[in-house]
């Protein structure tokens, strides 16, 4: 052995590696989330009604409902959203009604949103928002816990990055800004990923992706779900996402309201005869 080689080996020994920090692996059991009776308005006008859906770790939900029939709304008020408000019912996490929670305590009691139309945060580095919002979740379930310093959380981000094949030149860029409509939903996609949500809501997270894309996203979800056994509330359109996700529940979602449940089977047949059946008025263009 050349004495430089001996030397790089006993340089190699001599120098400790900082311990690599991981993100907690969780894996929930027992979750439930038991929406009962639930009734939002916004802006004065009611939109549900009477809405009831339970979700447990390890299922997989999708909704789907033709436009303006409140899927988006059942996501933003469980999410606390100002706008939409609460006119009845409950919606309890393992017994606590987060409806009766700021926004913020939602998300640290696990409740996560992928939104239909991800916001832009000029100014904040998308990597600087995945370490305070993990941060900040970690602080609310352990006060002990030691937050996530900046070199330290590289390494865990890059590796959600992963998740959805996402260049790691976005760490850097501002949350969305300049974000492609597929980079938006793929960075919605990484926050999961690093927040491990107990509950994920994903809000038409397959809309105006080309096919590559959606694979990427799904199988993103799929990843995240598989490592951790969130529950799993999926809103589309389309079938097409169905390719890659296989889900356990499929409901259709009319006027505010659940009009059928069933399996898979339901999202074929509604790929070939669409909403006619369950909401006669609703269906085709809306006035
Ligand atoms: P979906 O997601 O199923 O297409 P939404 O929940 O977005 O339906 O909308 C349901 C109804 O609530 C629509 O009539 C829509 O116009 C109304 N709505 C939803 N959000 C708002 C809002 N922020 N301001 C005013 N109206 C809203
Ligand atoms: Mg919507």
């Amino acid at each position: 052995m050349e004495t430089s080689t001996v030397n790089q080996s006993l340089n190699k020994k001599t120098v400790q590696a900082p311990p690599v920090k991981e993100l907690p692996q969780v894996f929930y059991k027992d979750i439930i989330l038991e929406i009962k009776h639930l009734g939002v308005s916004v802006e004065g006008k009611e939109i549900l009604k009477d809405f009831s859906l339970t979700l447990k770790s390890g299922e997989i939900h999708i909704i789907m409902g033709p436009n303006g029939s409140g899927k988006s709304t059942l996501c933003n008020a469980l999410m606390g959203h100002p706008k939409y408000q609460v006119t009845g019912g409950e919606a309890l996490l393992n017994g606590i009604n987060i409806l009766e929670l700021k926004p913020d305590k939602r998300a640290q009691a696990g409740m996560f949103l992928a939104f239909q139309y991800p916001r832009e945060i000029p100014g904040i580095t998308f990597g600087n928002f995945l370490r305070h919002a993990v941060n900040a979740v970690q602080k609310a379930n352990n006060p002990e816990a030691k937050p996530y310093g900046p070199a330290q959380f590289v390494p865990i981000v890059q590796k959600q990055f992963e998740v959805v094949k996402m260049n790691r030149q976005f760490i850097g860029r501002s949350v969305n800004e300049g974000f492609s409509g597929g980079e938006k939903k793929r960075a919605e996609i990484i926050q999961m990923s690093t927040l491990q949500p107990k509950i994920a809501m994903l809000d038409e997270i397959d809309s105006g992706l080309d096919i590559d894309a959606l694979k990427i996203v799904a199988e993103g979800i799929q990843n995240v779900f598989d490592r951790t056994n969130m529950g799993v509330l999926l809103i589309t359109h389309y079938q097409r996402v169905l390719n890659y996700l296989k889900p356990h529940f499929v409901h259709i979602m009319v006027d505010g309201k659940i009009v059928k449940s069933g399996g898979q089977e339901l999202a074929t047949e509604l790929e070939k005869n669409g909403y006619e059946e369950y909401a006669p008025s609703q269906s085709g263009m809306r006035k």
